[in-house]
């Protein structure tokens, strides 16, 4: 008996599908690698926190990542220095603001090829119609 499969169910357009949500979960999961790096930073050098973040700037790094999870530009985003959206709450968009300020320099230093990788990012041109 031959058994036709519906071509939604082709085992290639599977893999596929699953090789573009991986992509994206990787790429989201360096952003917020990067972002938790200088978090890190700042918290460290200005709230004396230890290797772990005090809980102000764990929560909000919890934030940042519930944004960069719905961030509407996925594997398209922006450095968000540059995106045209502004998606955080004001207050939380001020914390952010200081804290990129602080460790943005400080991340040749500690953690030069996620720098190299931001710089090369934030040259890429931003979308302009996002879906
Ligand atoms: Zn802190």
């Amino acid at each position: 008996m031959v058994n036709l499969k519906p071509a939604s169910s082709h085992p290639l357009l599977f893999v596929w599908r699953h090789k573009i949500i991986s992509a994206l979960k990787n790429f989201m999961d360096k952003e917020k690698d990067t972002l938790r790096k200088m978090i890190g930073l700042y918290c460290k050098k200005q709230h004396h926190s230890g290797n772990n973040p005090c809980s102000d700037c764990q929560a909000l790094f919890n934030y940042a990542c519930k944004r960069l999870d719905r961030c509407r530009f996925g594997a398209d985003k922006p450095t968000c220095g540059k995106c045209p959206v502004h998606c955080y709450r004001p207050n939380l968009r001020g914390k952010i603001k200081e804290i990129m300020r602080y460790a943005g320099p400080r991340m040749f230093i500690y953690h030069p090829l996620d720098a190299i990788r931001h710089i090369i990012r934030s040259r890429k041109k931003v979308p302009t119609n996002p879906s």
